[in-house]
């Protein structure tokens, strides 16, 4: 696998500190072979590889794990993020993030392409039942595929089993007309979705892209969804940059990801349209369909789940070094105003201390304090701001802090008096919580909280 791979280049390697360029540069010659095997294509992992490498050299190398898995994390990072990112996967049943945008006047045209057999008529039908079931639409879906006999006849069946509407059948009419009478049907009977399943075929031709052509402009879509066979592979970058060419494509539906493929068609698809990963089809069936998950897709390339989640420990042990570190200053009766300010932006990054934070009687008022009176970030700022408008000597000792200093910082930082005083009460709550724990058995009960 990649990680014993990676095992071999870095077991020479044993100091700690920056990623090497030698480093990075053995690495990836790794990661290269592992995205080739994953049926990345070619020019993609090449510029893949090029933008890890900048991004890696010089990577401080975290504590307790090994340049290797270091090399990993940045790798799997990167591909999460080239695949689209896993925070714009939504949360509702089609995902708010890049669900399908459907904001136009109806009826929405949302057109199928892709090569034959790729699953455009099963997608279809797929998404038709999504949009009826989840998002309480009116679709209606129309074939257009005169090349294959009994394709036509193939959609309406899926749309009896889905539940959605398809249009009549006219034998032989052409794939345009049959767009501008679905256009008509649907607009007289209130659709407010239309699904268009073009015809494919076996290898992109010169005809099939004048059809694609032809019927976007007579359909003006909302949505041209390319499907792709994840099983692709290499081919992936042809039909995509093919397609992408004619028709201004929206997005991609991914099927087969049950299969064996390994999802490198994904990273293809994404790099060469520059559009998003709509869904992913994960069988045969008109409910086997999701959105895209890029970080499992990575997880799937790469084979490294078990690494990125190692070093993501790691990362957390580091954070919780810190929190020790500040209790034991806190113990030493050295918590000043200067950690205080530390531990106000740890709260901002929601991370880190914060875990400390609610663990102390004290912090654990504050917090409570700010989140009824709704108080928010906005509040974090402020704090900051007056901490920052003390003298360094105001900070390490804040009993300095009289009437008028209280005046002059509170003007200084645009707040109140009240607020500063808000501020130092804060502190002297955290100082009387140490005092507790260190009636609980000082650090060692503290260790014991902490886990
Ligand atoms: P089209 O020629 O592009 O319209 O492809 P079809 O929708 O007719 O699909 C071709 C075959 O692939 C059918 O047997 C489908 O059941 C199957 N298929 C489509 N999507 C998926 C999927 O996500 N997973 C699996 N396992 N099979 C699929
Ligand atoms: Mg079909």
């Amino acid at each position: 696998s990649l990680s014993d791979r990676l095992g071999t280049v870095f077991d020479r390697l044993r100091g700690r500190g920056a990623l090497s360029e030698q480093d990075v540069r053995d690495a990836m010659r790794e990661v290269r072979v592992a995205l080739l095997e994953a049926d990345v294509a070619l020019p993609v992992a090449r510029d893949f590889i090029a933008r890890v490498t900048e991004r890696a050299i010089g990577q401080e190398v975290l504590k307790s794990v090994t340049p290797g898995q270091m090399v990993v994390k940045i790798v799997n990072d990167e591909l999460v993020a080239m695949l689209g990112g896993e925070e714009a996967v939504g949360k509702g049943p089609m995902g708010e993030g890049e669900a399908l945008n459907l904001s136009v006047a109806p009826p929405a045209v949302v057109m199928m392409v892709g090569l034959q057999g790729s699953g455009k008529t099963t997608s279809t039908a797929k998404i038709a039942k999504l949009l009826k079931d989840k998002q309480g639409k009116k679709p209606l879906m129309a074939s257009l595929d005169v090349n294959r006999p009994a394709a036509q006849e193939q959609l309406a069946v899926l749309g009896e089993q889905a539940g959605v509407a398809t249009l009549p059948i006219v034998a032989g009419q052409q794939p345009v007309d049959i767009a501008r009478r679905a256009l008509g049907a649907a607009k007289l009977q209130n659709f407010d979705v239309l699904l268009l399943d073009t015809a494919g075929r076996l290898h992109v031709d010169e005809a099939l892209m004048a059809e694609m052509k032809a019927v976007a402009s007579v359909s003006t879509p909302a949505e041209v969804l390319l499907v792709v066979d994840s099983l692709t592979g290499q081919d992936a970058v042809n039909v995509a940059q093919s397609f992408s060419d004619e028709v201004p494509l929206t997005g991609v539906v991914l099927t087969r990801m049950d299969g064996d493929a390994r999802g490198g068609a994904a990273l293809s698809m994404r790099a060469v349209t520059g559009k998003p990963i709509k869904f992913a089809g994960t069988g045969e069936k008109l409910d086997a369909i999701e959105r895209f998950h890029p970080a499992r897709v990575a997880d799937r390339i790469l084979g490294m789940g078990d690494v990125v989640s190692l070093v993501e420990r790691a990362a957390e042990t580091i954070k919780a070094e810190d929190a020790e570190d500040l209790a034991k200053r806190m113990m030493a009766g050295k918590f000043d105003l200067n950690d205080l300010r530390k531990q106000l932006k740890q709260m901002q990054n929601m991370g880190g201390l914060g875990m400390l934070a609610g663990m102390m009687p004290g912090m654990k008022k504050a917090k409570a304090a700010m989140a009824s009176s709704g108080m928010d970030d906005k509040v974090l700022v402020h704090m900051d701001a007056i901490i920052g408008s003390m003298t360094e000597k105001e900070r390490a000792r804040p009993e300095l802090l009289n009437a008028k200093r209280k005046k002059r910082v509170a003007a200084g930082s645009g707040t109140s008096v009240q607020e500063v005083n808000k501020i130092l009460k804060m502190h002297q709550e955290m100082g009387r919580a140490m005092k507790q724990i260190k009636k609980m058995g000082g650090l060692k009960g503290l260790g014991a909280l902490l886990g």
